[in-house]
């Protein structure tokens, strides 16, 4: 199965991308993991991306469609993948039509992950994380420690990150809507688009994918 992955940051879509991927036996393609493979292999798309990093500046979609292209020609993609954060503008996903054209293939299933976005705000903003460990991580609302601002596992303190702040959350979600949201637009009108509903347990989401698919149990 070839299948894109899309939703909003705090959908919880790398979570579920990797348990999909492990579901259907298909790899999980990252944009993440690509330019991270990629730049510490000093590829010549890893150098070219390095060096707008470097910069400050936004990496060219021809380097991440160059990057995933390479990654879907790797073996183990030949019967399928999930991409996970690619394509991630409606030139990204023409391009990717092109490409599985020139190859005879096409996609069976774009997956919209859906939450609602004040609940998206909640889940982010909310988040602490410990200073000692960045796996010791709780929320303010759902998952308190037992002592405010104090890890329960080491003792470390607990800090918000930048990242995860009201401001900079409505901010990612609105790059989102303009840069990202159009290419379900796109999706539907090849009647790709399965919507699935992102609330409620890990577990519950992945199942509801795999239903949708057709691969449930
Ligand atoms: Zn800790």
């Amino acid at each position: 199965m070839r299948i894109v992955l899309v939703g909003p940051p705090g959908a919880g879509k790398g979570t579920q991308a990797a348990y999909l991927a492990k579901n259907l036996a298909i790899p999980h393609i990252s944009t993440g993991d690509l330019f991270r493979a990629n730049i510490s292999q000093g590829t010549p798309l890893g150098v070219e991306a390095k060096s707008y990093m470097d910069a400050g500046n936004l990496v060219p979609d021809s380097v991440t469609i160059g990057m995933a292209e390479d990654r879907m020609e790797q073996p183990d993609a030949a019967d399928g993948f999930l991409l996970d954060g690619f394509p991630r503008n409606l030139g990204q996903a023409e391009a990717l039509d092109a490409y599985l054209k020139g190859k005879d293939l096409e996609l069976d299933a774009v997956l919209d992950l859906e939450v609602p976005e004040d609940e998206v705000v909640k889940r982010i903003a909310g988040r602490r994380i410990c200073r000692k460990d960045s796996s010791h991580v709780f929320h303010a609302e759902y998952n308190k420690p037992k002592t405010e601002g104090v890890c329960d596992v080491c003792g470390g303190e607990l800090y918000q990150r930048d990242d995860d702040r009201e401001e900079t959350v409505r901010k990612r979600l609105e790059v989102y809507h303009t840069e990202t949201e159009p290419i379900i637009d796109y999706y539907k009108a090849q009647d790709l688009v399965i919507t699935i509903p992102a609330l409620g347990k890990v577990a519950e989401v992945t199942q509801r994918a795999m239903n949708a698919l057709g691969s449930g149990e």
